[in-house]
């Protein structure tokens, strides 16, 4: 399957329909982000059900590391479906669990010895690592960032803070969750430049934050990600997480943090926390490890893993299709892609980041490894944030046969599968480049 090929000007008469069925039935709170109705999907490419083929650079948001199925993932999955396919890996014993427990504990950064718990989703690993920090610390208040995106259920939403749409008409959400801005260089809160400003993001929390509304006696844990996700693909200065860790050390808080975006090599390392050296008491993965079959994990020091029997639990998570799916994601990762990751990671940053001078509507290029994010902001207003622009450029490449996603206010995110070549960024970035043309006229 060679990609982009559009047969007829998506939504096509078949996507068109099966959309009009789906609006009968289907909760009208799914954000869907444009008309793809998928039939099939191999590596790179997805075929909607008009037979149109598209380019991924978003692989479900960041999930198909391997490519759509990946043969070597669909056979382990085949091979544990004919055993067995669920038995209750919180009550019982099964092989993949304890191997994918084992690996996800060595893989893990850092030299302390770890405890897994498998859940179905990143909101569960958030919601786990919630309720093991004020278990684990007997402290209740926990402090999170602006833009961050930890999940949707009532714990890990008190979290988010991507977009208040998110938030709203859910209060009470739970309570003594304190909120921060995150290292947000290129649009700093404090309107400080990096190379003199001290790291102001980490020292606001000991100056303000401990100073008059929490202390820091009182804090649990920080829960941070490496690389914002969907509050903008937003990489931090590379004294910010050094400067979490130390601050967390200095007053018992545990920091966690959450790569269920970042994690699983798509930044070019194992885990984005990598970068800068991090050893996390608490890490929080999903999206990536299991190439699109439900999975999450909270991986915790064993000093910190002080909760005991019957303290936590799942009737599904780590569910054994869900193992054997991401013990052969992992051997993938390990065995080349997360080189690939890196190297072709850096191409595509290169070409976009060459696009900033011909195209003054983009405000900035950043990200590491195959996490890279295109910021659109208006040069008539200072740079500030575009997103209707962002959005015209999403969907000409939508009906242009590539795959993007928006993220923070006027981002593209480009999270293309792990197994990109140099040749597909070649196609998609020119696809992007005609798109933003497009949406400049
Ligand atoms: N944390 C981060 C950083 C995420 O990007 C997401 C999902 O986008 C979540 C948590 C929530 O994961 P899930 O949608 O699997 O519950």
């Amino acid at each position: 399957m060679n990609a982009p090929y559009i047969k007829i000007k998506p939504p096509g008469p078949k996507a068109l329909a099966l959309i009009e069925k789906d609006r009968r039935h289907t909760a009208p709170a799914y954000g869907r982000v444009y008309p793809l109705v998928v039939k099939a999907g191999r590596g790179t490419v997805i075929e909607d059900v008009d037979g149109n083929l598209f380019l991924d650079f978003m692989a479900g948001i960041a999930v198909t590391g391997t490519g759509h199925s990946h043969p070597k993932v669909v056979k382990a999955i085949e091979e544990q479906a004919r055993k067995f396919l669920h038995i209750c890996g919180s009550d019982f014993y099964y092989e993949p669990m304890v191997q994918l427990v084992e690996k996800l504990a060595q893989l893990a950064p850092g030299p302390s010895v770890k405890k897994v718990f498998l859940t179905n989703s990143g909101t569960e690993a958030v919601e786990a690592a919630l309720k093991l920090a004020r278990y684990a610390t007997g402290r209740k208040h926990v402090i999170a960032f602006f833009g961050a995106f930890h999940g949707r259920t009532m714990g890990s939403l008190s979290l988010t803070a991507s977009r208040s749409s998110h938030r709203a008409h859910f209060s009470p959400l739970i309570p003594d969750i304190h909120h921060v801005p995150y290292g947000t260089c290129h649009r700093c809160p404090y309107n400080l430049k990096h190379d003199s400003c001290g790291i102001e993001c980490v020292n606001y929390l000991e100056k303000v934050l401990f100073r008059y509304e929490v202390a820091p006696e009182e804090v649990a844990a920080i829960f941070v990600e490496p690389i914002q996700g969907e509050g903008g693909y937003v990489v931090p200065p590379s004294e910010y997480l050094p400067m979490l860790q130390d601050l967390c050390r200095r007053h018992g808080i545990l920091l966690v943090l959450d790569e269920i975006q970042s994690g699983f090599g798509r930044t070019g390392k194992m885990f984005a926390c990598e970068h800068w050296g991090i050893e996390p008491d608490i890490l929080c993965v999903a999206k990536g490890v299991a190439s699109g079959l439900p999975l999450g994990a909270m991986i915790a020091r064993e000093e910190v893993s002080t909760w005991t029997r019957g303290a936590h639990g799942s009737t599904f998570g780590g569910n054994p299709v869900a193992c054997a799916a991401a013990l052969a994601t992992l051997a993938l990762i390990e065995d080349g892609l997360m080189k690939n990751a890196a190297e072709v990671g850096s191409y595509l940053k290169e070409k976009l980041t060459n696009l900033q001078s011909p195209y003054s509507v983009i405000s900035d290029v950043r990200g590491l490894g195959l996490m890279v994010g295109v910021e659109f902001g208006r040069p008539d207003a200072g740079g500030a944030p575009d997103p209707k622009r962002r959005d015209q450029v999403v969907q000409k490449c939508f009906e242009e046969g590539l795959l993007l996603l928006g993220c923070g206010e006027s981002t593209i995110r480009f999270c293309p599968p792990l197994i990109v070549t140099r040749q597909d960024v070649e196609t998609a970035v020119a696809i992007f480049e005609a798109a933003i043309k497009a949406a400049s006229q």
